[in-house]
């Protein structure tokens, strides 16, 4: 039976996680389920799931959970210390779900037991590739990718020699403004920004997906996980969000992953690698699909992806501080302090200030870098209110 923990239950990846559990409920055993703000969902399942542990992050949650458990033989925790507490609890799968920089931590911790990462959580990756992949290295782990651009090149990628590739071409839907003109996105609102056309995702990802921020964070991760140089990477905007991703090798041959937007299928496919099981995703009919199209990203509007090629190429701390201030910006965008397009500049200045080439990665160095573009992003969205 396999032993599984979910980080970051109560989201949107989590919830579809907990669905693929909960349909085969007994080839599973569930050790931890951790989760935020949302008690009663986080209580709910780890009853339906029969977990061991049930962990918020937050310590206020605490009475709640521990209320809602009551006579249930589950064991109840709330804080940080827990939430890295019931990620070091061994487990073969643990789903990396968690929003956020402060999902990287708990990553780091699952992958000292040795088992498998499935990792949706691509903050981890921009801020600390090295970091995260040389854990894994030293204790025998392995990391799944789950955002589905990546599970998609992974797949394409299955039993082929890197050098033969060429080029690796990541699709983007286009997000919810991607037919809009400049001058309408100053004024863009939360509620806009938070309505995707194609993908069911949390709020937060879905307005990177408009303000392109969350490609941009795709090409750093598919650059630090696939070890390709930037320029083999490129964003391609495809609306109608069927071809997940393409590789392309140095024999013109392109492997593209084709299939319904549906994020159950890139998790079932690590939940059940290196074996490839049913799972409840619709089939994909391509006759009533129609027409696939493509089209460059316009960076006048969306000058994310010019500032990841930056990351890329300055390397060492700058995707800790891209991460950080583009959280806090979208901080400040959600909470009405500055508009949309105020997002990709505070981002640029942000790296602009903060030297972060040539250092080496350690923890203690993300978190501070982390800290300090959260502190200075901070400062300029107040200027900017
Ligand atoms: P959601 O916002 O829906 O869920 C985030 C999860 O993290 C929730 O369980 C939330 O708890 C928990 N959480 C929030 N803040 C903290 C914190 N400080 N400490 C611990 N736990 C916390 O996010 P998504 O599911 O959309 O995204 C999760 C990750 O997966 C992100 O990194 C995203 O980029 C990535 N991803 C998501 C995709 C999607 O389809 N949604 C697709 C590809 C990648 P609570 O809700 O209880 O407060």
């Amino acid at each position: 039976m396999k032993t599984i923990t979910i980080l970051g239950s109560t989201g949107s990846i989590g919830q579809n996680t907990v669905d693929l559990i909960a349909r085969n409920a007994d080839a599973f055993r569930v050790v931890a389920l951790t989760g935020g703000r949302n008690i009663e969902l986080l209580a709910k399942d780890a009853i339906r799931l029969r977990a061991e542990v049930a962990v918020t992050a937050f310590e206020e949650g605490l009475e709640s959970l521990r209320t809602l458990l009551a006579g249930t033989g589950i064991e109840v925790a709330a804080g940080r210390a827990a939430l890295l507490e019931a990620a070091s609890r061994p487990a073969d799968w643990v789903m990396s779900a968690i929003v956020g920089s402060a999902g990287l931590e708990p990553g780091l911790a699952a992958l000292r037991h040795g088992g498998t990462l499935a990792l949706a959580n691509k903050e981890s990756l921009v801020c600390a590739g090295p970091l995260l992949l040389a854990e894994a290295e030293r204790h025998g782990a392995t990391i799944l990718p789950v955002d589905s651009e990546h599970s998609a090149i992974f797949q394409a990628l299955a039993g082929e020699d890197m050098e033969a590739v060429e080029r690796i071409i990541i699709t983007a839907s286009g997000g919810a403004f991607r037919d809009w003109p400049l001058e309408k996105l100053k004024t863009a609102t939360v509620a806009e920004a938070s309505a995707h056309p194609n993908w069911a995702m949390g709020q937060r990802i879905t307005i990177d997906s408009a303000s392109l921020f969350n490609k941009a964070m795709e090409l750093i991760e598919a650059h630090e996980f696939f070890g390709v140089r930037p320029d083999q990477i490129e964003a391609v905007i495809h609306p109608e969000s069927l071809i997940h991703s393409l590789v392309a090798f140095r024999d013109g041959a392109m492997m593209a992953h084709v299939g319904m937007p549906d994020m159950r299928h890139a998790i079932g496919y690590a939940l059940n690698w290196p074996e490839r099981h049913a799972l409840p995703v619709a089939p994909l009919d391509l006759v009533k699909a129609g027409a696939m199209t493509f089209r460059d990203p316009d960076e006048n509007r969306h000058p994310a992806l010019r500032l990841a090629r930056e990351v890329m190429q300055t390397g060492g701390l700058s995707g800790a501080i891209f991460n950080a201030a583009k959280e806090r910006a979208l901080d400040g965008f959600i909470a009405g302090e500055i508009g949309f397009l105020d997002m990709a500049g505070i981002v640029e200045t942000v790296l602009e200030k903060m030297p972060a080439a040539a250092e080496g990665i350690t923890l203690d160095r993300v978190l501070e870098a982390d800290a300090e573009a959260r502190r200075i992003a901070g400062g300029i969205t107040q200027s900017v209110h």
